[in-house]
């Protein structure tokens, strides 16, 4: 790219934020530069982006307290990066019963905890018999309609679950619906190719975009406030991110119900056939997060992992972001166990070193709560509505209480 050209496209994304979101062409350029020469537009870049950030969120980052409940770690796909499925034989193999659903939730409530993160593995009774017994035994015939008794379990001791279990058809996440909060499926890349042999999700069928995008559609139509992100740094090219963002983009402009993207960086993992591949530099996940912030606009949720950057919070938080994502002081991330929750007291401290201030907020975003009634059955709403300030956040304790 020449001097001049670099120039345009600094116009371009200074144009951003008074006039027009980023469109295709110039996202796409964006991407190009951050992933060969970050450096010559990284500042302005993230300048464009948190000036924007500001003006759809103030000076402000959220956080919601959650808890961790890994239903079941089997899983019937094998991602490259994945050390949180294990094999049906792994002595690592753990399916909670509900009675320790119920025990996890009381933990993270006496912990002032209001999200329950149910995250797990891929209908895990289409690979495995012996899940499929164990689930039987259980009295249920698949992981959906175990996950959707273990979320009521949760509900009712006084949590609100977030699910996130895979590919699900649409009954299973209207049954889903009545009892979570909120619900999430990164769609992670659009890029087919990445199913090729030899790549991050050849042995993973459900990561085919377009059944994930087909789910994320039918999320919409259903009316679920739903999380969607990009996964970065699993073999997909600077073009590739940008179309998976427009892609995202496209779906919550039909149904408004992509109420945060993360963006989300790839941790390489010991004993994973990705064990080598580096993670995105500090500089490409600030800069991606800033493309997103121009191509989504002011309004749009914007989520980056903290325990995934600890060493470069404070560069992200100037990138345009609005949102850390679930910190639970109670359980691990089961996904990268590698990589430990900072401390949320520790968090507001560097939250505010870079000029903002961390809130709590529900799994589910204030704005749904105040204007989006039809985003929730009408007992689900009250009950969120009656835990919250007028303005859609929870009441609670400051986070330099925490110990
Ligand atoms: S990343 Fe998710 S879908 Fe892929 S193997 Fe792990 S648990 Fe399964």
């Amino acid at each position: 790219m020449t001097a001049l050209e670099r120039d345009e496209l600094l116009e371009r994304i200074k144009k951003a934020v008074d006039a027009e979101p980023l469109d295709r062409e110039s996202a796409t350029k964006v991407a190009q530069h951050l992933e060969y020469a970050p450096h010559e537009i990284l500042e302005p870049l993230m300048e464009a982006a948190r000036e924007l950030g500001i003006r759809g969120h103030g000076a402000e980052i959220t956080v919601s307290r959650n808890i961790f409940i890994p239903l079941t770690n089997l899983c019937r796909n094998r991602c490259s990066y994945c050390t949180f499925a294990k094999g049906h034989k792994s002595p690592e193999v753990r399916n909670y019963l509900l009675d320790e659903v119920r025990s996890a939730v009381r933990d993270g409530l006496r912990a002032g905890c209001r999200e329950a993160l149910f995250c797990l593995g891929d209908k895990p009774e289409i690979a495995y018999r012996s899940y499929r017994d164990w689930l039987a035994k259980q009295g249920y015939s698949s992981t959906p309609a175990y996950l959707v008794d273990a979320c009521r379990v949760a509900y009712e001791e006084g949590i609100y679950p977030h699910s996130n279990a895979g590919i699900m058809t649409p009954e299973e996440l209207a049954e889903l619906r009545r009892w979570n909060a909120s619900m999430g499926l990164m769609l992670e890349t659009t890029s087919a190719r990445l199913r090729e042999r030899g790549q991050a999700h050849y042995w993973a069928p459900d990561k085919d975009p377009a059944r994930r995008i087909r789910m994320t559609r039918d999320a919409g139509e259903l009316k679920i406030p739903f999380t969607s992100g990009i996964l970065i740094g699993i073999g997909e090219t600077p073009e590739e991110r940008v179309e998976t963002l427009f892609a995202i983009e496209a779906l919550h402009r039909e149904y408004g119900h992509i109420q945060e993207v993360i963006v989300q960086n790839f941790h390489p993992k010991p004993g994973t056939r990705m064990e080598h591949v580096p993670s995105p530099s500090d500089e490409l996940m600030a800069g991606t997060v800033s493309l997103a912030r121009l191509i989504f606009g002011p309004a749009q949720n914007l989520q980056a992992p903290p325990n995934l950057s600890p060493t470069s919070l404070e560069l992200l938080a100037r990138s345009g972001l609005n949102d850390w994502g679930g910190v639970s002081p109670v359980t691990i991330d089961f996904i990268n166990p590698e990589a430990p929750w900072p401390e949320l007291a520790e968090l507001a401290v560097r939250t505010e070193a870079a000029g903002y201030r961390l809130r709590e907020r529900l799994c589910v975003y204030p704005e749904y709560l105040r204007e989006r009634p039809e985003f929730f059955d009408p007992e689900m709403l009250s009950r969120l509505r009656s835990d919250c300030d007028e303005d859609g956040y929870p009441t609670g304790r400051a986070f330099s209480q925490e110990s």
